[in-house]
């Protein structure tokens, strides 16, 4: 039996994509845990698949009017011609009224509203077309309106779902089917309702495999793109994304966010005197050193060659000056000569330095880094304030850590 369990695990585990970390399986089966960069491309993707669907169906369902016009009678032409007209303006507004926001519940209600369009549509035509007795051409094509219950659940394929997501947006078509079964109690064919059913089941099992493979892929390649290969902290573009969320959702609920932009000393003489593989292997030093000293929820981005961003969520002025402190303490590696490698820093908050968007909190702190460097670098700047007053004592630190530091945590 433990050998059984173990193959099919194995099979399992087979058909997900090699990159994944088994403790990233779990995130295919529900969306709780996803880092909040994934489930931002994840929202994204499902919006812009939704206007995508929305777009098709806005075209093709007035387009089937003209099919009908010909097998059907005029009243029940009319009627459906004005459902697959409401349908189609409805479709309009979903394509432009959804952009993609990054908002995981902006995803799911417009979801939601593509497929609950065609619902009410089949609903409605069902009930057009049972109150006329069709034959022949008529008939068949009547028979096509009762494959959109079909239709939907395989539409569920194109979408980057985890298992749950996939059976929920499932299970209210489903019941809908099932119900209407039941309703129709008396004059039900049982063998064909129980076939169909039987089939829109494993369509729905199909487009949920489908949903978790693309999940699964998308998880694998969000990870690596988020990471920068050399040093394995985080790239810019992530780094530029999760700013601008910590940035909204900092404004939002008027909590600090604080970021310092450090660049390595002289790091070009290190390149020239040793080669640029000795520079690489101090860079990727300077970066796990910087990262062993951070809190949970920080963030360290390499923004460029030798400079990185620190991005400091609920971390106001004074705190990070201590977090900084810290870091310097702990240092930023060794030079291939055995020479402590040291950076310059510029710091800077969204409260303190009155920051409207993310791209001036980061420009503030650039400005503040290029102060240290003048200012005869392995150093923080904190404030302008600091740098104009200091200017007068250039050999002075920008940062008196004993001030902003409490006693017995140098
Ligand atoms: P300072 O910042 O103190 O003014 O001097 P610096 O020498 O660090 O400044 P500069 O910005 O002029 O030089 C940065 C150097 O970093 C230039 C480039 O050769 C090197 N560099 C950038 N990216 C990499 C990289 O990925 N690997 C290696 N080995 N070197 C890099
Ligand atoms: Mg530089
Ligand atoms: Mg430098």
């Amino acid at each position: 039996m433990g050998r059984l369990a173990g193959i099919f695990w194995a099979r399992l585990k087979g058909l997900v994509p090699d990159e994944l970390n088994s403790s990233e399986f779990s995130w295919l089966l529900l969306p709780t845990r996803h880092f909040s960069l994934l489930a931002q491309r994840r929202a994204t993707m499902i919006v812009n698949r939704v206007r995508l669907f929305a777009f098709l169906f806005a075209v093709l369902t007035p387009l089937w009017a003209i099919i009908d016009y010909f097998v059907f009678p005029l009243p029940l032409w009319f009627a459906l011609a004005a459902l697959r007209f409401s349908a189609c303006i409805a479709f309009i507004l979903v394509v432009v009224h959804y952009r993609p926001s990054g908002s995981l519940g902006n995803a799911y209600r417009a979801m939601a509203l593509l497929f609950a369009i065609p619902t009410v549509f089949y609903v409605a035509s069902h009930q057009l077309l049972i109150g006329y007795s069709l034959a022949g051409m008529s008939a068949a094509i009547a028979t096509g309106y009762a494959f959109l219950p079909f239709v939907l659940l395989a539409g569920l394929s194109i979408f980057p779902l985890s298992l749950i997501e996939s059976a929920l947006f499932a299970a209210p078509i489903l019941l809908a089917q099932f119900l209407a079964g039941v309703l129709n109690w008396g004059v039900m064919d049982w063998p064909t309702f129980a076939g169909a059913f039987w089939l829109l089941a494993l369509i729905t099992g199909v487009s949920a495999l489908a949903g978790i493979s693309q999940l699964a892929f998308m998880i694998a390649l969000v990870r690596q793109a988020i990471r920068d290969p050399l040093t394995g902290v985080f790239s810019r573009r992530s780094g530029e994304e999760t700013l601008d969320l910590q940035f909204t959702i900092a404004q939002r609920s008027n909590a600090a966010l604080s970021l310092a932009f450090i660049d390595l000393d002289h790091f070009k003489s290190i390149n020239d005197s040793f080669g640029h593989e000795a520079g690489d292997s101090v860079l990727k030093a300077a970066a796990s050193t910087i990262a062993k000293h951070l809190r949970r929820g920080d963030m360290l981005v390499r923004w460029g060659g030798e400079e990185f961003v620190l991005i400091l969520p609920n971390t106001d002025h004074q705190q990070a000056g201590v977090a900084l402190a810290r870091l310097r303490q702990g240092g930023f590696g060794w030079r291939p000569d055995r020479e402590p490698v040291t950076a310059s820093i510029g710091l800077a908050e969204i409260k303190a330095d009155n920051c409207q968007d993310w791209r001036k909190l980061v420009e503030t702190a650039d400005q503040r880094m290029y102060v240290a460097k003048r200012r005869g670098r392995n150093q923080v700047c904190d404030s302008d304030e600091s740098t104009v007053e200091r200017a007068w004592h250039a050999a002075e630190p920008v940062v008196n850590y004993q001030a902003i530091v409490p006693a017995g945590e140098m």
